[in-house]
């Protein structure tokens, strides 16, 4: 009934599709096996894509030919642009999506592409031959044959659902639970864990008082993720802000007692930067309001997202403290909240490939690894998917570094220290943020996804294009010099002092209040000059010239510290033949068996002793 498939999937969530999706494009005849395909991309959460951190990645995951900047694209109802007030690094792009939508345009994205059929059932264990992956076996009993295997499983792996005191299996609100996989894994040898996450209720807009909120529309200039020539907003949706309060947290209370987390039921580990309601008035008692936003589920629905509002309390505590919120007083409640535990598995039994060392062609990618968040899943799967064909094809793994990009930080952050509680991306677990920046994805990585068959040619053509325009931009605003008269004439409303003599357009640039479109009210040449150039040429040149000591400054510190990242280091290195190791290092290395002394540096317990005896014992 199937062939022999390169790369089987297992799971539609933000992982599955991006492994499928890139797997498929590339060559590889793909079986993707889903539990539901009616639940294909779903958003399990909040409908939205990006924010901090995350924008930045789903910009990476375009720039090297993935889907999710393109669907989060065909699919939002408003657009902003976070941090604007910051500095560019900072700067990160977040949509707010129509659920639906969203879901329908991944299953369209997957129908479209070659290479790639569907099977809707469970999977419940791997086959594996020789220590190699060889397949799945599904709960009919199906045996389906397949040279590399990604597993994607997100929550449903023994997923168990609470509100209040009620659990029952779930993988998500109204899916079943996966079971079987988990206990194989385990008889095979992997360690498996416990985490928790949760979700607000979602109510009726229509009966809600929008008069006693705050309005956040979308940006007045809407932007877009996607690098290909998908179409920003031209009608936006507006979100809407509220606050709980003293009664609000009083109502909540009343519930704890009947609160799964406060009474122990809950065992897994949930985010705690992501905390449900009854956790942040617990903890942080002093505080007498929370920020709710009101978030529209879609175009053509009622329904609404009520974001800062996670709970796992009863139902009926739900309901009685939403009805105390400011314009939430005649609330309808569609879909209480509740919290979910699941099986992981802890992603330090994997390689920068994402293939499981037990496992040969194997690969984990997504929420199974003990991450959250869609983007952090999508992009795990991008390169799960990747390297599962690489491997399949005998080609090189496609391994990106933490100053390539949020998903080199990303993937090794959890293979080299793994991680307590759920993982998610910050800006702060970059170390070069200058570098890693929303708006130069495409600079930095579509030659890469190009490279490997994943962006298309026309993807490659414009982003050389753009860097050519960029370096000439560049060129020409360093060697344009202007009369001190244009500048203050031209720049007088702005708050900077007066230019005493003629200097480069370019230099204009390093003073934090002069933007690179005010250098067209100068003189008519400078405006003739950036006319001639895209917005995004223009935005790329500006930020390298006024960052240029900070860009190269992390350049160098890339350069100085790269040497480490480039000593490669075999898997079936025998640590035991180092007597000078500790023996915490020596362990930990066993076990997490890094790639590069690199790698092997961000390890907790291998000391930067341990790091100068694996170097010299490498003779470099
Ligand atoms: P999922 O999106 O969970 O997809 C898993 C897929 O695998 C599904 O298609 C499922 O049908 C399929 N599947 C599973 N097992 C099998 C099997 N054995 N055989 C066949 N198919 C299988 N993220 C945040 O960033 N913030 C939040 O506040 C947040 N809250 C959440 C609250 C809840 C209740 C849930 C459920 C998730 C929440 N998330 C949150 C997490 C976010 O939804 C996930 O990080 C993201 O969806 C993970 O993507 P994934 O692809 O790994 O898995």
């Amino acid at each position: 009934m199937f062939p022999e498939y390169d790369v089987i999937v297992v799971g539609a969530g933000h992982a599955g599709c991006e492994a499928a999706a890139a797997a498929a494009t590339m060559g590889s005849k793909v079986l993707m096996v889903t539990m539901n395909m009616n639940t294909i991309a779903q958003m399990s959460c909040n409908p939205a894509m990006g924010g901090v951190a995350k924008g930045q990645i789903v910009r990476e995951i375009d720039a090297l030919g993935g889907m999710s900047g393109i669907v989060a694209d065909k699919s939002m109802i408003q657009f902003r642009m976070l941090n604007r007030s910051k500095g560019p690094a900072m700067w990160s792009p977040r949509t707010q999506n129509d659920r639906m939508k969203f879901s329908e345009e991944w299953r369209l994205v997957l129908e479209q592409t070659p290479n790639l059929d569907f099977w809707q059932e469970m999977v419940k264990e791997i086959l594996v031959e020789d220590g190699r992956a060889v397949g799945v076996r599904t709960s009919l009993g199906l045996e389906i044959r397949g040279k590399s295997v990604v597993l994607t499983n997100g929550t449903f792996l023994n997923g168990k659902i609470h509100i209040g005191e009620k659990n029952f299996g779930g993988g998500r609100t109204a899916e079943k639970a996966a079971t079987g996989l988990t206990e194989q894994l385990v008889s095979l040898g992997f360690e498996s864990g416990r985490m928790k996450t949760g979700t607000p209720p979602r109510v009726d807009g229509r009966s809600l008082n929008y008069a006693k909120m705050e309005e956040q529309p979308g940006d007045e200039d809407p932007g877009k993720f996607s690098y290909t020539d998908t179409k920003p907003l031209t009608k936006q949706v507006s979100c809407w802000i509220t606050y709980t309060n003293d009664t609000v947290h009083k109502e909540l209370q009343k519930g704890f007692e009947k609160s799964p987390m406060f009474q122990g039921r809950i065992k897994g580990l949930g985010p705690r930067y992501c905390p449900s309601i009854e956790d942040k008035i617990n903890r942080f008692a002093e505080r007498d309001r929370h920020q709710i936003f009101v978030e529209p589920e879609g175009w053509n629905t009622v329904e609404i997202y009520v974001n800062g509002f996670s709970t796992s309390l009863p139902e009926d505590v739900q309901y009685k403290a939403l009805t105390k919120i400011e314009g939430f007083e005649n609330v309808k409640m569609f879909r209480p909240g509740y919290a979910i535990e699941y099986d992981f598995f802890p992603p330090t039994q994997l390689g920068l490939s994402l293939e499981t060392h037990l496992v040969q062609n194997l690969y984990f990618a997504g929420q199974i690894n003990g991450t959250t968040g869609y983007e952090e899943a999508a992009c795990q799967g991008l390169m799960a998917g990747i390297n599962a064909h690489q491997k399949v094809h005998g080609k090189d793994p496609f391994i990106l570094k933490r100053s390539d990009a949020y998903i080199g930080v990303l993937i090794d952050d959890l293979v080299s220290k793994g991680t307590q509680e759920p993982y998610r991306m910050f800006t702060s677990r970059a170390e070069y943020r200058i570098l890693l920046r929303q708006d130069n994805a495409d600079i930095r990585l579509t030659e890469l996804g190009h490279a490997i068959g994943l962006a298309g040619q026309d993807r490659f053509e414009k982003v050389v294009a753009k860097k050519e325009a960029v370096e000439l931009l560049t060129k020409e605003l360093n060697k344009l010099k202007v009369e001190p008269a244009d500048i203050n004439e031209g720049l007088e409303t702005l708050q900077t002092s007066a230019v005493k003599e003629k200097v480069a357009a370019g230099h204009l640039l390093k003073r934090p209040q002069i933007g690179i479109t005010d250098l067209k009210r100068i003189n008519s040449s400078l405006e003739t000059l950036l006319n001639k150039y895209a917005t995004e040429v223009q935005e790329q040149a500006e930020i390298n010239i006024k960052y240029d000591s900070y860009i190269e400054r992390e350049e160098q510190l890339v350069q100085k510290l790269g040497n480490l990242e480039n000593y490669r280091i075999k898997t079936d290195f025998d640590y035991d033949r180092v007597k000078a190791l500790s023996s915490e290092a020596r362990e930990k290395l066993k076990r997490i068996k890094p790639e590069t002394v690199g790698q092997a540096s961000r390890i907790s317990g291998v000391s930067p002793a341990d790091v100068s005896v694996l170097t010299i014992y490498m003779g470099k």
